[in-house]
């Protein structure tokens, strides 16, 4: 074992590396660095080994190179040595945490999330805000289906997303739960950035509650939470939910396939919309169709395909925690992803996760951009009404 204490499953990963640098062509930090070698997945991997190996110290420079990393695994699409890439990087990001090295103010930042159940450090009672107008919402009881709504609910802006998802079960008749004030963050961002002690706490919290509800599915409005509940098992003694654990959209356009509901209202939300695929929606959990199936079902609606799409969508920049971590270069990686937007001539686009949406937002507003965001639930929401 190495510096790292990398399980040798992912010391195999390193050496599989043949730094042949196909993965450079698509790597959004390698980009946005201006090429500089250490930023991208063939760069990451070279100072990896050499760390590992105890050729070199880690030091903060290191760090850096590690955790400005999206984890979008774009490289991976790539690389003809099939190097598992993503799960690599979070083993060894987990053995620097180990060693004491993590981004700067993320001891800070675990400890207020414990103490508060949620990443933006607010009461947690503002987590139910979203159901406000809503009646008949069932909050820790058993239900057929549990709605995980996810951190972002904190911000007003994501509110309407949670909004229109309840609303379409409504009109499916779908008997759903909500965990309320109870909901503890995922745990996400504390797996990706190897701080798995932290992640831990939320798993046990949530699963806890995931059984009282005992429900035969489990939607997230976020990729990012659905991806953290399917590791709960390998964070706790192998806790096997056996149900399946996926995006809203998946199960919404299963409903609209089934004939539970139809949309009847006109989009009139703008002029031409583009689609992203968020890195973890598509390309890790493979949901390529049922995003594009609810578009094509609202009327109206006009959408086009941006030039990297499905397996090679470009990154949003907002990815494993980088807003908090190097906030300039997740806007920089967003900035690209927006031009391609207006290369396809297309004034509107429509996402389906809480993070893209966000460091779009911010993006458009730094530059000055006339390109408006959505989530995709919001297109429904409208189409709902
Ligand atoms: S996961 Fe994404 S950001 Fe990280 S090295 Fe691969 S392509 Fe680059
Ligand atoms: S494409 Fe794969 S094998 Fe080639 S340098 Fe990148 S990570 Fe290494």
């Amino acid at each position: 074992m190495g510096t790292l204490g990398l399980e040798k499953k992912y010391e195999d990963q390193v050496l599989k590396c043949s730094r042949c640098g196909f993965c450079r062509v698509i790597c959004p930090t390698f980009e946005a660095k201006d090429f500089l070698e250490s930023y991208g997945a063939r760069g990451r991997m070279m100072q990896l080994k050499a760390v590992d190996e105890g050729k070199i110290q880690p030091d903060q420079s290191f760090v850096d190179r590690i955790f400005t990393c999206t984890l979008c695994s774009a490289c991976e699409q790539k690389c003809p040595s099939k190097v598992d890439y993503v799960k690599t990087m979070e083993a060894a990001r987990a053995g620097l945490v180990k060693l004491g090295f993590a981004p700067p103010d993320f001891a800070e930042f675990s400890e207020m999330t414990l103490e508060k159940g949620n990443v933006l450090g607010q009461d947690n009672a503002r987590r139910m805000r979203w159901a406000a107008k809503l009646e008949n919402i069932k909050v820790n009881e058993p239900a057929e289906v549990l709605f995980f709504v996810g951190c972002n609910i904190m911000r007003p802006r994501v509110r309407p997303m949670a909004t229109a998802t309840a609303k379409a079960l409504q009109a499916a008749n779908v008997d759903f739960a909500v965990m309320g004030e109870d909901e503890w963050c995922c745990g996400l961002v504390f797996i990706n950035t190897g701080h798995l002690d932290v992640a831990r706490e939320f798993a046990k919290h949530n699963i806890e509650l995931i059984e009282k509800i005992n429900p035969q599915r489990i939607i997230t409005i976020c990729p990012g939470c659905a991806q953290a509940i399917r590791h709960y098992k390998h964070l706790t003694d192998g806790w096997k939910p056996g149900i399946p654990i996926t995006h809203a959209v998946e199960y919404i356009a299963e409903l609209l396939d089934q004939g539970k509901f139809t949309f009847t209202k006109e989009f009139e939300g703008g002029s031409k919309i583009a689609y992203h695929d968020p890195c973890e929606l598509g390309r890790q959990m493979g949901v390529f169709d049922a995003p594009r199936k609810v578009l094509n079902a609202i009327p109206g609606l006009e959408w086009v395909e941006l030039e990297n799409n499905k397996a090679l969508s470009h990154c949003c920049g907002g990815g494993s925690g980088l807003q908090g971590i190097d906030n300039e270069l997740a806007r920089e990686v967003a900035h690209f992803r927006l031009k391609e937007v207006q290369d396809a001539g297309a004034d509107v686009i429509v996402t389906s996760c809480p993070t893209c949406r966000g460091n779009f937002l911010d993006t458009i507003k730094q530059n000055s951009l006339s390109i408006k965001v959505m989530d995709i639930h919001e297109v429904l929401a409208q189409a709902l009404e």
